[in-house]
């Protein structure tokens, strides 16, 4: 028997996060992360299908000593680096800017490039890079594929990805819109014609992923043709910590008024602004809670993120000229029915609406919650990032 098991990996800076999946049965082996790495007592917590949650604290200086901890919880599991089952490694890489429109094989011309993009990605492409040579180093043999966060936007035209700021500048540096939450929305963007029954070609869908993080899609026929964020994360929508759109000239503002350095004003757009920034919590269910009891500043919050959302629905629509459905996914969007409900109250001239039963009933699996007369299928679907990058590493692997 081949080979039909995939390890995903999503190395953050502090972080590792993974999941053994065997795509035979597209079933999940086990799953873990190790945090704090590099910052003392690190902790590890590793589960087996089926098994009991097993939890390792000690010190892990670096991704290196993490990954091998990792392979000797899978080992113990009998699920080691060296199996003959394992067909590959996937990693999440989040920036692979122009150059990387499909998962590809990691080689040494690879790890240039993705060395290259850190100026674009200098939080996440370093520590993505770690967890890859990491990968490499324990197990030589392993084919490691790299997908990325970008991928999926690449079909974007020319004039969605284009700010209108001087071609050579922009050009030198790179400067353009790449979009993020790339798997995410392939996924979703699938998934959503899979619930309405139709061949994904043939459907629009505008998908709201709307986690810590977030962002918005338009996709034509399986195919992205416009995301909320841009040169980085923080374009677009509210999210927790982060403002998303925002007028630029603000930075300019508040190093010239305030007296804040570049890096300030980055830490504020990026860590204290959005949700956090608004009322204090970044958390949708303690804002919902909070508002509920009257509370003005989360009201705002909540107000101000929804109106966001709203736009951006409204400029999709018009982007993809026909909307066959809007899906809600990742932890806000899969769980918060005040966010969903207020994001389409009243726009049934835009053939938006949801049936309150249906958007308050509670499951795990992909589910319809428009009433039958509304032109658009409004649909909560949960996303699997990880499930999405073992598939799209398998299909290259085993092609
Ligand atoms: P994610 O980044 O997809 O894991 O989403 C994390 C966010 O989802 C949290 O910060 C919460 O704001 C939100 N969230 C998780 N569970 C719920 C829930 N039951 N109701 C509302 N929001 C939730």
């Amino acid at each position: 028997m081949s080979a039909t098991r995939v390890l995903v990996l999503n190395s953050g800076s502090s972080s590792v996060k993974y999941q053994l999946l065997d795509m035979a049965d597209r079933s999940r082996l086990a799953v873990g992360l190790v945090e704090r790495i590099g910052e003392g007592a690190s902790r590890l917590l590793h589960t087996p299908a089926g098994g009991e949650r097993r939890e390792r604290v000690e010190p892990y200086p670096d991704h290196g000593a993490a990954l091998k901890a990792v392979a000797a919880e899978l080992a113990a599991d009998g699920l080691g680096l060296d199996s003959p089952d394992l067909a590959a490694v996937g990693h999440r890489v989040v920036h692979g800017g122009r150059e990387f429109t499909r998962p590809t094989v990691v080689d040494d011309r690879v790890l240039a490039e993705i060395e290259r993009l850190v100026p674009v990605a200098p939080l996440h492409n370093p520590a993505n890079l770690t967890g890859i040579r990491t990968a490499q180093a324990l197990n030589p043999d392993l084919p490691q594929v790299a997908v990325f966060d970008t991928a999926f936007h690449t079909t974007m035209p020319e004039y969605a990805a284009r700010y209108a700021i001087d071609v050579a500048t922009a050009d030198a540096h790179r400067v353009r819109r790449y979009g993020f939450h790339g798997t995410s929305h392939a996924y979703v963007s699938r998934a959503t014609a899979e619930l309405l029954g139709r061949p994904v070609e043939d459907v629009n869908v505008i998908v709201l992923h709307l986690g810590n993080g977030a962002s918005a899609s338009a996709v034509r026929g399986g195919r992205c043709v416009e995301t909320s964020m841009g040169l980085t994360p923080l374009e677009g929508l509210v999210m927790g910590t982060r403002s998303g759109d925002v007028d630029p000239a603000v930075v300019f503002h508040l190093n010239r008024v305030a007296g804040m350095s570049t890096d300030e004003v980055d830490e504020l757009l990026n860590k204290r602004s959005g949700l956090v920034g608004l009322c204090g919590d970044n958390d949708m269910r303690e804002i919902v809670r909070r508002r509920e009891e009257g509370d003005e500043r989360a009201a705002l919050a909540f107000d101000v993120y929804v109106h966001r959302l709203r736009k951006y629905v409204g400029a999709y629509t018009a982007v993809l000229g026909r909307v066959d459905a809007l899906a809600f996914t990742a932890g806000v969007g899969e769980n918060s029915a005040p966010v969903r409900e207020a994001t389409v109250a009243g726009l049934e001239g835009l053939g938006l609406a949801v049936d309150t039963e249906l958007n308050n009933r509670r499951t795990d699996t992909a589910r319809v919650i428009s009433p039958q007369y509304a032109s658009v299928a409004v649909a909560v679907v949960p996303t699997d990032e990880e499930l999405e990058i073992a598939t799209q590493a398998y299909a290259l692997v085993s092609s």
